[in-house]
């Protein structure tokens, strides 16, 4: 029995206290300005049945210029500081988030450039380039399957994936 289930990959969970949350969506406004796409990673520990996010990491300091073109951009010297800041401070990327203008839907460009193309990678929007109050519901929510395709999670459904937890505040 503990073979199959060990066989059997569970639906990808993510947690994280509410504290972090609040702080990126604040971060992601105030550096979006309602004007521009803003964005970041989530990195934390992976554990068997949840990823936990214990920081927000903002393109921008990986790369000055990431924001300045119409969306999110990251070159490979940026993903190679990533992945040394990653190993030094033994976590791992658990998710990424950024905001669109208008609704929380993946953009073609989303889908078929997901920034890590790994299957089970949560990717997350937040519309409205995060004005005004964002509740988990607004958000979308995007689980990659591998071969540019993703589970989709909207509205009420993002629950299924993402949870806040009070007791998981520093
Ligand atoms: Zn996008």
């Amino acid at each position: 029995m503990t073979f199959c289930r060990a066989m059997t990959m569970s639906a990808p969970r993510l947690d994280l206290s509410p504290t972090l949350w609040q702080s990126m969506v604040a971060h992601l406004r105030r550096q979006g300005a309602g004007v521009r796409e803003s964005g970041g990673f989530f990195l934390g520990e992976t554990r068997p049945e949840r990823r936990v996010a214990t920081r927000f990491l903002p393109y921008e300091q990986l790369q000055r210029d990431a924001l300045n073109a119409d969306f999110v951009q990251l070159s490979a010297a940026s993903f190679g500081r990533l992945w040394d800041y990653c190993a030094q401070q033994k976590i791992g990327v658990v998710a990424d988030v950024h905001t669109h203008r208008f609704g929380a839907g993946q953009s073609l460009s989303d889908s078929e450039n997901p920034m890590v193309a790994i299957a089970g990678h949560i990717a997350l929007i937040v519309p409205h380039f995060a004005q005004g109050s964002i509740r988990l519901p607004d958000v979308g929510l995007y689980v990659y399957q591998g071969a540019h395709r993703w589970q989709r999670f909207r509205g009420d459904a993002v629950v299924q994936v993402l949870t806040l937890r009070e007791e998981l505040r520093a």
